[in-house]
């Protein structure tokens, strides 16, 4: 074992300190014991899981196919693990993440329930500080932050909340225990990802379901179905071509952009295809598609009209149908929900569309909630309203860098990072999944291995060297951010508001439009990241 423990300190030290026992901090535990670093993971949660534990809300799953989320480091672990669904749920991924956990025995280097409140960088050891809500402090070479990017929720701020007399939660804070819809009125605010899959639901068994909607998205079918135990055999004899499929896609998925301009072939040909993707399972029809249309706007009209044909096929009522339908922005420019039923759900009597465009929430009130026009009584509220996204997690600790600044301040005006895996004045810091990382627009754990795999080649080498810190050159930061925002400009998401773009209309001062992640490709991002380290990590200084 590598050891950077100060005898005399009271204080625990490690040589790597992880914050977040999600995906990408279950596998970064995993590889500092593999190069042989004593590690600590800090969690908030009471078990592992990370996004898996926390949104639990009925409906949640993966929009990525299951065989192509699961971790491709261990052999036996993909022999021993069948995915049931195509697209698994959340108490199966849940289960996977503990499996994980209990066949590397990795709950033992994991404190849970440990909400980190500051990391503190000291210049005389060159150690973090870490200490958490509890008094819990802990001190450590190198701090690896594996927070994520959508952990941070947000309730918009209604008057009234508080008044309201039966259960209202986040779809992120959902209760451990079940929640039964039936017989009871339900009130969902939120039209995103997260309700989607959720209204599906709760529609199923509620005796009534109000939905708030301020802004309707794109959704697409899911296609989800069982995967027998024959399919499951055949899925593991291929896993090498899959997993290779997704390090060669752009965006780390089975689906990669068809060769073909959606502008330059005849229209039958573009609806067939169009036709062939939403008939098709998973994520096709947004990155598996034409490779101009999330670039070209004419190109991306003609997709948008095509999904807005078939919202009118799907929903009876055609003064509704048209509310679903997006007018500020075109298909896939925002992240598409993956829906099964959604726009069905709407054609059911127990189920009402409020547009708060037009009666404006006013406030909660003790037996519902009151818009413009009338009050809504509910016996259950749930805001599905959302993240602080990207930059949420990273504000909510107080990290203190070199110089005294925090990251709060540094980031106030938007994310610079170098390669989306550290921050110049921030030495010895390494941020999985952080802002401009490729793996913000990814199949999350196909890029985090890449990640987690990086940071620990370098964490090995420094290790096993007199180096004892590490920061990053600014001028490779500038670089870096510079390269990230030429990257988004060519494409539609640029042009949108969005949680990809750092707009929230629910945070004050958060209506310019700063991109949080990297659209460069996955395939391209390795590429340079292989780069820099065989060229001595190169953009960083070590001392
Ligand atoms: P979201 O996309 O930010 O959606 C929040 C919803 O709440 C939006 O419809 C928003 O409307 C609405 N809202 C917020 N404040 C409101 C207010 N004051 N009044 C009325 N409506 C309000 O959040 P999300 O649905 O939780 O999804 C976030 C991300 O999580 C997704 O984009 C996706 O990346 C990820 N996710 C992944 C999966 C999966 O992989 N299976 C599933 C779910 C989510 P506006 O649009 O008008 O702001």
């Amino acid at each position: 074992m590598i050891m950077n423990e100060p005898e005399s300190s009271e204080i625990p030290s490690y040589g790597v300190v992880i914050i977040g026992a999600g995906v990408s901090g279950l596998y970064q535990l995993y590889k500092s014991r593999e190069i042989g670093v004593s590690a600590l993971v800090l969690e908030s949660g009471t078990d592992v899981g990370g996004t898996w534990y926390w949104n639990r809300y009925p409906g949640a799953r993966f929009d990525s196919e299951s065989y192509s989320y699961g971790y491709s480091f261990s052999q036996d672990l993909l022999d021993q693990w069948d995915w049931q669904e195509r697209f698994s749920a959340q108490p199966e991924n849940l289960r996977y993440l503990q499996h994980v956990s209990e066949r590397f025995d990795l709950r033992s280097d994991i404190r849970f329930q440990s909400v980190v409140t500051q990391c503190t960088f000291d210049e005389t050891s060159n150690e973090w500080q870490v200490e958490v809500e509890d008094g819990f402090k802990v001190r450590c070479r190198f701090l690896v932050t594996a927070i994520g990017i959508l952990s941070k929720p947000l309730i918009p701020d209604f008057d009234g909340m508080e008044d309201f007399k039966g259960p209202s939660f986040h779809t992120a804070r959902w209760p451990h225990d079940e929640v039964v819809f039936t017989g009871k009125r339900v009130g969902i605010i939120g039209t995103g990802a997260t309700a989607v899959q959720l209204i599906q639901e709760v529609a199923k068994t509620a005796e009534h379901l109000t939905v708030f909607q301020r802004s309707p998205n794109w959704c697409a079918p899911l296609h989800n179905g069982p995967i027998d135990p024959a399919e499951m055999a055949d899925i593991r004899s291929h896993y090498d071509e899959i997993f290779e499929r997704c390090r060669k896609s752009f965006s780390g998925f089975i689906h990669d952009s068809d060769e073909r301009r959606a502008l330059d072939v005849s229209e039958e040909e573009r609806e067939a295809l169009y036709e062939e993707l939403y008939a098709a399972p998973g994520f096709g029809i947004w990155i598996g598609n034409f490779r101009d249309v999330l670039v070209d706007e004419a190109a991306n009209a003609t997709l948008s009209d095509f999904i807005a044909r078939k919202i009118r096929e799907r929903v009876e009522d055609k003064q509704l149908a048209e509310k679903l339908i997006p007018r500020d922005h075109g298909f896939g420019t925002r992240r598409v929900p993956m829906e099964t039923g959604y726009y069905e759900v709407y054609n059911q009597d127990n189920v009402l569309l409020v547009d708060v465009n037009e009666t404006p929430i006013e406030k909660v009130t003790i037996d519902g909630i009151q818009c413009s026009d009338q009050e809504h009584p509910f016996d259950l509220i749930v805001y599905a309203t959302g993240f602080d996204a990207v930059m949420g997690p990273y504000k909510s600790i107080k990290f203190t860098g070199s110089d005294g600044r925090t990251l709060a301040e540094k980031w106030e005006t938007g994310p610079s990072t170098y390669l989306g895996l550290a921050t110049a004045g921030f030495p010895n810091m390494f941020t999985l999944v952080g802002p401009h990382n490729a793996s913000t627009f990814c199949n999350m754990p196909r890029c985090i291995e890449q990640n987690v795999e990086w940071v620990s080649t370098f964490l090995e080498q420094l290790f096993s060297s007199d180096i004892t810190r590490v920061e990053v050159n600014i001028d490779a930061e500038e670089e870096w951010t510079e390269h990230v925002y030429e990257s988004v400009q060519r494409m539609l998401f640029s042009k949108v508001d969005s949680w990809f773009m750092g707009v929230n209309k629910n945070i004050e001062g958060r209506d310019t439009r700063t991109f949080m992640l990297y659209v460069g490709g996955f395939p391209s991002y390795t590429e340079r990241c292989d780069d820099v380290a065989k060229d001595g990590y190169r953009g960083f200084i070590m001392s």
